[in-house]
């Protein structure tokens, strides 16, 4: 991969990436669009990376379509669709990571420790195969898009990162790999987390500025859902993720919640009105 990046990049290819961990969806597909644009060599990673998998988490179940993921690859234009295998990936014994220390230890970073580590690490040494000039991630995994941008300037990678908007299901659930994991039953209760943020962000333009109320109204929702336990549910400042009091400059609203043993996320910016 890193022999022909270099040699692309010698003919002056502009190289556009978009790492995934397969079993594709929309969310995905939409990434590769405004990459597309932006790029005349489109290349995707699809790597169920064990690094940011906790003891406990769902490494070995994870979903796994490789030959679908492939034909929506071609059918999006995709000219290269890089899929190491963990073996060659990672060096035996590897003993260097790249540790974010301040947006890492909050929501996600919390409830998963090492998470963001393994992240961060696998995207660096994909930066590093792949060579991009620029590369899409989600505001679906708004902490990692985050994180990554916070690496990507402080370790001067040379890369621009392009930030994609939720894709959602028509009943407004995120798009997840992780979905296929639900009941029918806990699908329809998954509901809940869009819900809560639509509440949420209501409340917002209706003049409420406070975030223990917002808080309280999106907790009352999911609450009333037998199925579904909050993770965590905060209201952050956008450029640090820590909790805020008064939203008044803009924050993100940010939320985790396990229905039975999927665990969820979902997030909604709230502008200032
Ligand atoms: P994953 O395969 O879950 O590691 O995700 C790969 C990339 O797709 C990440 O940048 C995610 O943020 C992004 N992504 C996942 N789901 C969505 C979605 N529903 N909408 C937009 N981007 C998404």
């Amino acid at each position: 991969m890193q022999r022909r990046a270099l040699a692309l990049k010698r003919e002056g290819r502009v190289i556009g990436f978009v790492p995934t961990m397969g079993f594709l969806h929309e969310g995905h597909l939409s990434l590769m669009r405004i990459a597309r644009e932006r790029c005349d060599l489109l290349v995707a990673s699809i790597f169920v990376n064990p690094a940011q998998f906790g003891p406990n988490e769902d490494l070995e179940a994870y979903p796994r379509d490789f030959e679908r993921d492939q034909a929506l690859c071609e059918k999006e234009g995709v000219d290269i669709l890089f899929f190491p295998e963990a073996g060659t990936m990672y060096a035996e014994n590897p003993s260097v990571w790249i540790d974010e220390e301040s947006l890492s230890t909050v929501l996600c970073g919390a409830a998963r420790p090492g998470h963001f580590r393994g992240v961060c690490t696998v995207v660096a040494k994909l930066f590093n195969l792949v060579l991009p000039d620029i590369a899409v991630f989600g505001e679906k995994d708004a902490q990692q898009l985050r994180i990554i941008e916070r690496m990507v300037r402080d370790l001067d990678f040379p890369v621009k990162i392009i930030r994609g908007p939720i894709v959602r299901e028509a009943d407004g659930l995120a798009m997840s790999s992780r979905n296929k994991y639900l009941s029918v039953q806990e699908r329809q209760d998954a509901l809940c987390l869009r819900r809560a943020l639509e509440t949420a962000s209501e409340l917002y333009r209706n003049g409420e500025r406070q975030a223990d109320a917002l808080l309280g109204a999106m907790l009352e929702i999911i609450e009333a859902v037998p199925s579904a336990e909050v993770d965590y549910l905060e209201i952050v400042d956008d450029g640090t993720l820590q909790p805020i009091v008064n939203v008044d400059n803009g924050a993100l609203i940010a939320l985790a919640v396990r229905m039975g043993s999927t665990r969820l996320i979902d997030n909604e910016g709230l502008e200032n009105v």
